[in-house]
């Protein structure tokens, strides 16, 4: 009796299920089980696979295929990824890797941030935009409005933007795609302010899709990691 061998012992991308990784130390860094939880309910439709990205060593494109890097406080999370020494992995893998950025994760990606701490903030340069973070005004400026997102929510079926203490993108650069704007009166901000952009494999949004039930734009950035990798 002959046995066959299998044909596929390899774990390439069309075997296993895409990884995506959702970047978080500690809770007070930002809110990265609430989009664990997203990717798992996507999980349940499609092979995802989420995992939490804690060191620069996890940081690797043989182990995750994607990284979401969640709200929280974009200066604490600087500080915290150069003391961990994570900083360098992360700035390597977002210039190459599918990364979406929520909040102060958008602030991270950026190339230019206004309104920091004074001495500035690291940034990660990749998203060829300029924040202006707090842009709304304080805490009690934070907000619901409903957003229209090229490629992920019509005006008719419009999403859900939760933002808080949220930043808009001042500048968006000749490769950035802007994909959604909040309009109207909210806080500081007066009139349609660019609130999601896209560059090639980056995404970034002003709010917070992880704190809604709607799986719209998690849905949308795993499809750009399947179209990264060629799927
Ligand atoms: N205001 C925060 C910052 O500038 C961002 C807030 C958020 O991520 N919800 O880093």
């Amino acid at each position: 009796m002959t046995t066959l061998a299998p044909t596929n012992t390899t774990t390439s991308t069309a075997t296993r299920p895409l990884r995506v990784g959702v970047l978080g130390r500690h809770r007070l860094q930002g809110a990265y089980t609430e989009h664990l939880y997203m990717l798992q309910r996507l999980g349940q439709t499609m092979p995802l696979e989420a995992r939490i990205v804690k060191t620069a060593a996890e940081l690797d494109p043989a182990q995750i295929d994607a990284l979401i890097i969640p709200g929280g406080e974009s200066t604490a999370m600087a500080l915290v990824a150069e003391r961990s020494g994570c900083l360098d992995a992360l700035r390597e893998f977002v210039h190459k890797q599918p990364t979406w950025g929520t909040c102060a994760g958008m602030i991270l990606l950026s190339t230019t941030a206004t309104q920091t701490k004074q001495g500035g903030q690291n940034l990660l340069g990749a998203l060829d935009i300029t924040v202006q973070r707090n842009a709304f005004g304080k805490q009690t400026e934070s907000f619901i409005a409903p957003l229209t997102i090229d490629g992920i929510a019509p005006a008719d079926q419009p999403f859900e933007g939760i933002f808080i203490r949220a930043p808009i993108v001042e500048v968006a650069g000749p490769h950035v795609q802007v994909i959604g704007k909040v309009d109207g009166d909210h806080g500081l901000q007066h009139g349609e302010r660019i609130v999601a952009v896209r560059q090639g494999h980056l995404l970034g949004t002003s709010f917070h899709p992880e704190l809604t039930k709607d799986l719209r734009v998690h849905a949308y950035f795993v499809q750009m990691v399947r179209e990264a990798l060629g799927l």
